[in-house]
């Protein structure tokens, strides 16, 4: 049974730490672009990869499969090779052209197979096709002119049975000794039995549905031959060529994807790759090892990576909030105490004053000693809280302000708003009137200075 996540119960890990003795999914690793190897959140120690989690059988994806070829830079392909094979019977030295057409199209077709066996489900470019084809049609010929040569030996030598279960063989072998050769690029290593017969352990059974995938594909050539036959056009051999070339890179892209689908029985290792996986940016990577460390209870050390974060990403309003949640969950006052005026203000920058009343409640009813030092950031929570219809609080943080704080520059302001507030409260009128009078002594020094 596959091993889940720590931290994510539901998915399917992909790395484990051996110090740790933890199974983790990609979320919940260290993978920034300076660790080649991802590193483990916790012990910083690098990882394990243990598999590419869950990945769709090929039986499955039939469909997309042959929709593969379809891409721009695949069909390009196919339709301007197709026009040159069929030029081609016209040119001088047409074998010569022929083999290095080929060729190319048989390096295209590897790089479809390697390309997938890595993650990519979409063809290579086409210029994986420019160079080298020609050395690997003639790597295919000597592959063929060997196992032949085996056969015919066999079948002269040792008698026409087993000349008969050698070709047998070597017929099962050859998407084996294909794929061996898009992986290895070594024409001994992919025709050494010993690997030919590992890389169809490995794959077990669905090895026998690649088989029966290469029958179905030659019969419906054949068909496609006949039915030209029938409907003689000059554009026929274009479109034969452009029919094969398209089921060879379909096939190619389906034994691919065996080899990723079978990557851990093979010692293979890869991930899906494309838009859903690009990678992440430091601050994603921080904010999943905060997430991890915080259900590991590591408070302090998710506060400092948190802080940093926030510090780092000042003017983002939900990550800000976030934090606040946080402190106020784990209680720290210490942190609050800073955090609290930077993050009031930047509420108040991006026109979210609404919210500075209601942040202030929730840390009053989680930390019911929390005392506010700046006078100016009681008027602020003062102002956003009468806005919000809460007269109480402007009366709590306000009144004796002027003894509190005798020195702060807009305390007419405050005064002001505390009178407002006050006006709400029938039983403080007294109050009211005698901050008034205040206010009008303050207004009579002014005008004397
Ligand atoms: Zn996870
Ligand atoms: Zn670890």
């Amino acid at each position: 049974m596959d091993q889940t996540c720590k931290y994510h119960p539901l998915e399917t890990s992909t790395y484990y730490c051996p110090d740790c003795e933890t199974n983790c999914c990609d979320h919940c690793v260290d993978d920034s672009r300076y660790n080649p190897v991802p590193r483990c959140f916790q012990c910083n120690h690098e990882l394990e990869a243990s598999g590419p989690g869950n990945i769709e059988p090929f039986w499955r994806r039939l469909q997309q499969s042959f929709k593969y070829p379809l891409a721009t830079q695949s069909l390009v392909f196919i339709l301007g090779l197709s026009v040159l094979c069929s030029i081609a019977l016209y040119l001088p030295f047409a074998l010569v052209i022929y083999l290095a057409l080929f060729g190319s199209g048989f390096k295209y077709c590897l790089s479809c197979l390697s390309h997938t066996a890595d993650g990519y489900m979409t063809p290579p470019e086409i210029t994986e096709a420019y160079v080298g084809g020609f050395k690997k049609m003639l790597v295919l010929i000597l592959m063929v002119f060997i196992t032949s040569t085996v056969t015919y030996a066999v079948d002269k030598y040792l008698g026409a049975a087993l000349g008969g279960v050698v070709a047998l063989l070597v017929t099962l072998s050859f998407p084996a000794i294909i794929i061996n050769y898009a992986i290895s690029d070594n024409m001994f290593e992919s025709l050494s039995p010993a690997n030919i017969l590992n890389l169809m352990n490995s794959i077990g059974l669905p090895y026998g549905l690649i088989l029966a995938f290469i029958l179905i594909m030659s019969g419906s050539i054949a068909v496609v031959y006949q039915l030209v036959a029938w409907v003689p056009s000059s554009l026929d051999s274009v479109f034969l060529y452009a029919v094969t070339f398209y089921y060879l890179i379909v096939l190619h892209h389906l034994m691919g994807y065996m080899v990723f689908q079978y990557q851990s029985a093979l010692g293979y290792s890869a991930r899906l790759q494309g838009e859903s996986n690009k990678r992440r940016g430091s601050h994603q990577i921080a904010m999943a090892k905060i997430s991890a460390l915080i259900k590991e209870g590591e408070f302090n050390a998710a506060n400092i990576i948190f802080k940093e974060q926030v510090s780092l990403n000042n003017d983002q309003l939900a990550l800000n909030m976030q934090y606040f949640d946080y402190l106020l969950a784990t209680r720290n006052a210490d942190e609050l105490a800073t955090f609290v005026p930077n993050y009031f203000l930047q509420l108040e920058k991006q026109g979210r004053s609404d919210l500075i009343s209601r942040s202030y409640k929730r840390l009053l009813h989680k930390l019911p000693d929390f005392e506010l030092i700046d006078p100016a950031l009681k008027l602020l929570i003062s102002q956003a809280s009468f806005d919000q219809n809460d007269a109480k609080t402007v009366i709590k943080l306000l009144h004796g302000i002027h003894k509190k704080h005798p020195e702060f520059t807009a305390m007419i302001p405050a005064l002001t708003l505390l009178i407002d507030a006050l006006g709400e409260f029938p039983q403080y009128n007294k109050h009211a009137q005698a901050y008034r009078k205040m206010i009008h002594r303050m207004n009579k020094v002014d005008s004397n200075q």
